[in-house]
């Protein structure tokens, strides 16, 4: 259990608060096209309005590199909360973030009323975790609460300087409900328990790998980074992703697996092709591939090896998809995944990114107990790293 104040723990009645959320969505042509992020934010935010607070919320959106850049504007933002809370969200534009626009419209305030800064990475300190910024945010406010799961894992002025200068911190429910269920997943898990990583690259996902294998039951690959593994079992896996430098550790974390007594399980079958595109004819490959092929997804009898290993799970957490699933032709490993998991009675976690997009984009999103909004933030809690945002929080 988190031992952190949360917003049930503090009184801001008539106090300013900073709420650090992440609304950093993606934008095509002003328009947010997926606004996922935001329906997570809004029970902390109704919390501190229903409380009597005088919420200023703060967020980053994409890289703006310490400039102002109109594209990445929190403005489309505040329009949609508004929409979505039913009340003003009162849009604070300002080029320097805690400028003279945002310090009269946060004077104005009355208890209950919302106003959004403008992004604070338009700061070039913010990724910095420089002191000038964090003690300009600070000014603002009496109380600082953090919300922003996904920028938990980074340590910037609007989610650890700023505590250094504000006395009371607390986390936000959208904090706390990714932390309960990764940290229950994690370390008090239901077994068996079954950890799932797909994805590009082995080299991104040692630390997972390394953490996961004291924990899990079962641990599943898939995805580009199955190459890695099966090449170092000796098969022939032509031009597939691989990465030679991880060759040995992949036998190693096979071996080790083994001595641990943790099934640890590779595709046996693979979806190839010779030509990286959706219309390349493709093969069942269950031996090793030619030269000129690659693997794309994982084959029939590897998923159905799968769903045989997840059919007892209790816990499950899945990150990275089994196949270059953007491309419909390789998606069928991931889709299998993806409705065995839907269908299990155990608690399913999907570790965000490109497997949380996944699985909304198949429609299976409302099926899982639990869909990251953090997909850094959550590997990092999965690699059993301490998350700067939130060990900067005050304790209970
Ligand atoms: P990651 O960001 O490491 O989780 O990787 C996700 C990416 O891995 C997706 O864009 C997939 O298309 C890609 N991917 C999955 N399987 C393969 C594969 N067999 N070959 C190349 N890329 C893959």
């Amino acid at each position: 259990m988190l031992n952190k104040k949360t917003v049930d723990d503090i009184n801001v009645k008539g106090q300013k608060v900073l709420c650090r959320c992440d609304f950093n969505v993606p934008l095509k042509e002003g328009k947010i096209t997926d606004e996922t992020r935001l329906v997570a934010a809004l029970p902390t935010i109704k919390k501190l309005v229903a409380d009597g607070g005088q919420v200023i919320l703060c967020s980053h959106l994409g890289k703006p590199k310490g400039e102002p850049k109109p594209e990445l504007s929190l403005a489309p933002v505040a329009v949609r909360l508004s929409e979505l809370l039913g009340q003003e969200v009162k849009f604070a534009a300002d080029a320097t973030v805690v400028g003279e626009n945002a310090k009269a419209a946060v004077a104005a305030m009355n208890d209950g009323d919302i106003v959004l800064l403008e992004n604070t990475r338009y700061r070039a300190e913010e990724t910095k975790n420089g002191e000038a910024f964090s003690k300009e945010l600070a000014s603002l406010a009496e109380v600082f609460v953090n919300d922003a799961f996904g920028t938990a894992h980074r340590a910037h002025c609007s989610t650890v300087g700023v505590t250094d200068y504000i006395k009371t911190s607390a986390v936000g429910y959208l904090m706390q409900k990714e932390i309960d269920f990764l940290g229950n997943a994690v370390n008090n898990p239901n077994r068996p328990f079954v950890a799932i990583l797909g994805g590009s690259k082995v080299s991104s996902k040692i630390s997972v790998i390394e953490n996961l294998l004291e924990k899990v039951d079962t641990l599943i690959i898939g995805g580009g980074m199955a190459y890695t593994f099966q090449k170092s079992q000796g098969k022939n896996v032509g031009k597939s992703l691989v990465e030679d430098d991880y060759v040995d550790y992949a036998a190693k974390m096979l071996k080790k697996a083994e001595e641990k007594g943790v099934k640890m399980l590779i595709p046996v079958d693979d979806v190839v092709v010779k030509e990286f595109n959706n219309d390349a004819p493709s093969r069942v490959c269950e031996g090793g591939m030619a030269d000129d092929e690659m693997g794309v997804d994982i084959g029939p009898k590897t998923a159905a090896l799968y769903a045989e290993a997840l059919k007892d799970a209790k816990t499950v957490v899945w990150n990275g998809p089994m196949g270059v699933f953007e491309m419909p032709n390789f998606a069928k490993g991931t889709v299998e995944v993806a409705k065995v998991l839907a269908d299990l009675d155990a608690t399913t976690i999907i570790g965000g990114g490109d497997s949380a997009a996944a699985v909304n984009q198949l429609g299976f999103g409302d099926k899982m107990s639990h869909i990251s909004t953090g997909g850094g933030a959550s590997m990092e809690f999965l690699e059993g790293k301490e998350l700067p945002g939130v060990a900067a929080i005050n304790d209970k």
